[in-house]
């Protein structure tokens, strides 16, 4: 696994986990909610520390913040009993990521809706809903903020980009059927799929429409917090990797452009043409390039 330096996501705060366990493989990001109150700060300081043995690798707070309690490459306890395509006790080979958000509630005096935890949630200002489905059953749910679901996915680019072992996204709910309800019928499952993989490659003459061709003699530097940078063959994460360039490499830029919210650059490497995350590549001067 190309884990990110010390399985600790770059850009995020780290505040290490109580319960931090032994090495895993991850194969799965496992989405949950907290069923906490919202005050920032309170469901990660009670998963950072408690008498219960739980723990995560990620909580994002309302406002889009994302703190990271467990490295990657650790086992987190967050799936309890669970089950995922046949394989059981998910904490061994799943990503945890929490977002925080009241849960299940019930009908509170007026227009409000109760949490578990007795505080009252306007229906209007936080845009509750009833909604029921069969796995999850009935309740009034509260949407997750668009700050939550757009640094979620920021989240999982990196995370499907830096560690090669991933190969899904699920749900507390569909790993420990009956006994887990979140994350809550409102969550965006597929729109949070689709935009971190992309529905499907971009065929290359739309990647040319959409990208624009780069000066003669243009180099970057490739400048990763792992050992090596994925070289893909269209500008997606999808499974799509061709090649690895090491940390330190320079290389000829020949096109960039914006797929997904995202800027990527085409180079040349290794004799071939391919497409990097252009956050991770320094800009270098021609006389820099010409020296190395
Ligand atoms: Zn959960």
């Amino acid at each position: 696994m190309r884990a990110f330096k010390d399985g600790i996501l770059p850009g995020v705060e780290f505040q290490k986990a109580r319960w931090t366990g032994g090495e895993i493989t991850p194969e799965i990001v496992v989405l949950h909610d907290t069923a906490s109150r919202l005050t920032k700060g309170s469901a990660a300081n009670y998963l950072r520390d408690n008498s219960r043995k739980v723990s995560v690798h990620f909580v994002i707070e309302r406002d889009g913040t994302v703190v990271q309690q467990v490295p990657v490459d650790r086992r987190a306890n967050h799936a309890g009993r669970s089950n995922y395509h046949g394989r059981s006790g998910c904490n061994g080979f799943s990503i945890g990521v929490e977002i925080v958000n009241p849960g299940r509630m019930t009908s509170g005096a007026g227009d409000k809706a109760r949490a578990w935890y007795g505080v009252l949630f306007d229906l209007e200002e936080y845009g509750i809903e009833w909604a029921e489905t069969p796995e999850q059953g009935g309740g009034l749910w509260m949407p997750y903020a668009e700050a939550q679901i757009g640094a979620l996915i920021d989240l999982l680019q990196s995370l499907f980009d830096g560690v090669d072992t991933l190969k899904g996204i699920t749900t507390h709910w569909y790993i420990s059927p009956g006994r887990k309800v979140d994350t809550n019928p409102l969550f965006p499952l597929e729109q949070v799929r689709s935009l971190t993989f992309g529905r499907e490659d971009p065929v290359d003459e739309q990647v040319e429409l959409a990208s624009v061709v780069v000066g003669a003699g243009e180099m970057v530097q490739i400048d990763v917090p792992g050992d090596v940078l994925n070289f893909r063959r269209w500008p997606s994460f999808n499974p799509n990797v061709i090649a690895t360039i090491p940390d330190g490499t320079v290389v000829p830029v020949l096109r960039e452009g914006e797929f997904q919210g995202r800027r990527w650059l085409s180079v040349l490497y290794g004799g071939q043409e391919g497409w990097i995350v252009s956050g991770y590549a320094a800009a270098i001067s021609f006389q820099e390039a010409e020296t190395r």
